[in-house]
C-alpha cells in the first residue's frame, strides 16, 4: 500500500505560515531507519528482542531494565555505556539488542551488533592472502558506530593477539567518548588466575578502561533454557536452582571445576598491550595472526 502522505515519493508538502514547503516524509524515515537496522549485523534469532518484551521476574532483571531504558532516552548525551554480566539465558543480549534498536529508530543513531568472537574472525581473514581487506576495513565502522554492541566479551580463547585486538577496539571508543554496551558471562575477580575473569581473559588495562566506560550491571535469573522453557513448572525451576552452578546464589561453585593453566600461558596473558590509547588516531599497532612467535 502506497504512504497516504507522499505516496511513496518520499517527500511531502507541508504548510508553514501559509507557504508551502517539501521535506522528508515520515515513511522515509522509517525506512532509512529499518535499512540502518538490516544492516547493523543483528542476527535473526534476536530479531524479536525490543524493551517491551523484556521478561522481568527478578529484581536484578529489573533493574538492567530501568537502566536500559534511561541510556536509551538520554542518548546520545549518555557518559558512559553498559555492561551487562550473567549466566547464559538470563537475558544480556535481549537486552542488548533492545537498546541497539531503539536508540536507531527513535534517534537516528548508526550501529552494529557484533559477537566478539566474530569481530575477531573477521579481523583475523583480513590477514589472509586470498582477501583485499585489511584490519582498519573491518574495525573502523566498529570504531567510529554511534552505539556499538559487543555480545560475549571474553568468551573467545584468549591470547596476546586477542587482547591486545579486544583492547584496541575499547581504548578508541573510550577516547572518543561513543558508548558501547557489552554482554559477558566473565566474572570480575582480582584474581589474575581466575580463568574467566576479565583480568585474565582481557588483561588488568582493559579491565580498568572497562570500569572507567560503562555501569556494570549483574543480571541474576532462572536460566529459562536450561530449566525447560518459559512454560517450566515450579517444580522444575526448583530443581534446577539446587543443582545447577548457574542459578542465583550458587556461589562460587564453578571456580573449583575450571581447569587449571600452564605457567607459559599466564606470562602472555599478564602482559600488558603495548600503544593503545592514541587519543583518537586510528592507526593499528596489531600484528598479523600467526606471527606472533
Ligand atoms: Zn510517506
Amino acid at each position: 500500500m502506497a504512504c497516504p502522505l507522499c505516496d511513496d515519493t518520499g517527500w511531502k508538502t507541508i504548510e508553514s505560515d501559509g507557504v508551502s514547503r517539501v521535506t522528508r516524509c515520515d515513511c522515509w524515515r522509517t525506512r532509512a531507519n529499518e535499512h540502518a537496522l538490516g544492516a547493523a549485523g543483528i542476527q535473526r534469532r534476536y530479531t524479536h528482542c525490543e524493551l517491551e518484551n523484556f521478561e522481568q521476574h527478578y529484581d536484578s532483571l529489573r533493574n538492567a531494565y530501568r537502566k536500559a531504558a534511561a541510556f536509551v532516552e538520554q542518548f546520545p548525551v549518555v557518559d558512559r555505556g553498559l555492561l551487562f554480566m550473567g549466566a547464559h539465558g538470563v537475558g544480556k543480549t535481549h537486552l542488548a539488542v533492545a537498546i541497539l534498536k531503539a536508540v536507531m529508530r527513535q534517534k537516528g543513531a548508526r550501529g552494529y551488533f557484533y559477537e566478539t568472537g566474530e569481530l575477531l574472525k573477521l579481523v583475523r581473514d583480513t590477514y589472509s592472502s586470498s582477501t583485499e581487506l585489511n584490519e582498519m576495513d573491518v574495525l573502523r565502522p566498529v570504531m567510529s558506530a554511534d552505539i556499538l554492541v559487543l555480545d560475549d566479551l571474553g568468551v573467545e580463547k584468549t591470547s596476546e593477539w586477542v587482547q591486545e585486538t579486544l583492547g584496541h577496539v575499547v581504548n578508541i571508543r573510550y577516547s572518543e567518548r561513543r558508548p558501547t554496551v557489552f554482554t559477558t558471562n566473565l566474572i570480575d575477580s582480582e584474581d589474575p588466575l581466575h580463568p574467566k575473569s576479565f583480568m585474565y581473559r582481557l588483561g588488568p588495562r582493559t579491565r580498568s578502561r572497562l570500569f572507567e566506560m560503562c555501569d556494570w550491571i549483574k543480571l541474576e535469573a532462572i536460566d529459562a533454557r536450561e530449566v525447560g522453557g518459559p512454560d517450566a513448572t515450579p517444580e522444575q525451576i526448583q530443581r534446577w536452582e539446587k543443582h545447577s552452578p548457574a542459578a542465583p546464589r550458587s556461589g562460587d561453585r564453578t571456580r573449583s571445576s575450571m581447569p587449571s593453566k600452564s605457567s607459559g600461558q599466564l606470562r602472555a596473558q599478564s602482559r600488558i598491550p603495548r600503544g593503545g590509547d592514541g587519543a583518537g588516531e586510528l592507526k593499528w599497532p596489531g600484528g598479523k595472526a600467526g606471527s606472533q612467535g
